[in-house]
């Protein structure tokens, strides 16, 4: 008996499995096309000034509608879309597109793009960077380029010429995630970012926990030390603004404010999320 159970047990698990491979076998092969189609939209989401109250920059994410599968979380295409290359397509399609819709935003209003290691890593990445720019008239210094700690991984001159070619073009460079990855924090010696972003993980235990708070006071105190701006994402309550705000942290990010919506809704948010019109706070 212990054994059929068990055969059974395994039995289930194997069709788990074939289900997560299939269905990943589904995305890759919906990817491939999906530029094409159409089928890749962008949302925005504000970020605020901490002091000041206001939308500072807006941060741009990328959505894929599945014509079968719905809304399909980028959690989940875009390791298939790096695994299987398409991510360096599909990330210069989104700069683009992202540039062209923020050239028409009021100056000095930001935006914010996502870049994959995988798209990092391709030649081209600077010359792609340059060419949204040029091509949407977006001033360079309204551009920012989020690159998660894992971009740094391995290779450091290689990385460190790319980040300064990036610099070059006059945009600024976010570390994104900050405090989940593994590089060392010789990097924030060895290249001056523009801005950190505390990974949301961190913003959940705030106000109230001892260690989430230890890790907040450390990464702002640091980016003061250092002259880097620090933001926080995944803000969902008045009380973890307000423990951010205490400890000097000067954007803040998240479902508090707005989550992120198609650019047709960027008027009504400038409406609401006004400059030191009460902060939601
Ligand atoms: P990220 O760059 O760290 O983006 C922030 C994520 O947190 C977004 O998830 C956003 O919707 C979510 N978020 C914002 N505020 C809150 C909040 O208050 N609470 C919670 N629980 N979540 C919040 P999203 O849009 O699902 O994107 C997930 C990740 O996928 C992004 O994390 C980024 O790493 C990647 N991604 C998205 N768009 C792109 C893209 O165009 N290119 C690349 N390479 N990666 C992208
Ligand atoms: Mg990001
Ligand atoms: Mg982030
Ligand atoms: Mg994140």
């Amino acid at each position: 008996r212990a054994k059929a159970d068990g055969r059974g047990v395994f039995r289930f698990f194997e069709r788990q499995m074939d289900e997560a491979v299939q269905r990943k076998q589904a995305l890759k092969a919906g990817l491939r096309g999906a530029l094409d189609r159409a089928e890749l939209e962008l949302r925005y989401q504000p970020l605020i000034g901490v002091e000041q109250g206001g939308i500072t920059c807006f941060e741009a994410l990328m959505r894929w509608r599945h014509p079968h599968l719905g809304m399909v979380p980028p959690a989940e295409f875009i390791p298939v879309a790096e695994e299987s290359g398409f991510i360096t397509g599909m990330g210069e399609w989104a700069l683009a597109t992202a540039c062209r819709e923020a050239a028409s935003w009021p100056a000095p209003l930001r935006l914010a793009v996502n870049l994959s290691p995988v798209q990092f890593r391709r030649p081209g990445l600077v010359r792609a960077v340059a060419m949204a720019l040029s091509d949407s008239g977006l001033m360079p210094e309204r551009l920012e380029l989020e690159i998660t700690e894992s971009v740094l991984l391995g290779e450091e001159e290689a990385n460190l010429a790319i980040l300064r070619q990036l610099r070059d073009l006059g945009v600024r460079i976010a570390l994104d995630d900050f405090g989940t990855g593994f590089s060392s924090l010789g990097y924030l010696l060895r290249f001056p970012f523009d801005k950190i972003k505390i990974d949301r993980s961190f913003v959940h235990g705030l106000p109230d926990r001892e260690d989430a708070k230890a890790i907040v006071r450390a990464i702002t105190g640091m980016g003061r030390g250092l002259g880097i701006s620090v933001t926080a994402e995944g803000v969902e309550t008045p009380g973890q603004l307000g423990a951010l705000r205490k400890k000097g942290c000067s954007e803040a990010q998240g479902y508090l404010f707005s989550p992120p919506v198609p650019a047709s809704e960027i008027p009504a948010l400038f409406k609401r999320l006004r400059p030191s019109s009460h902060m939601a706070a």
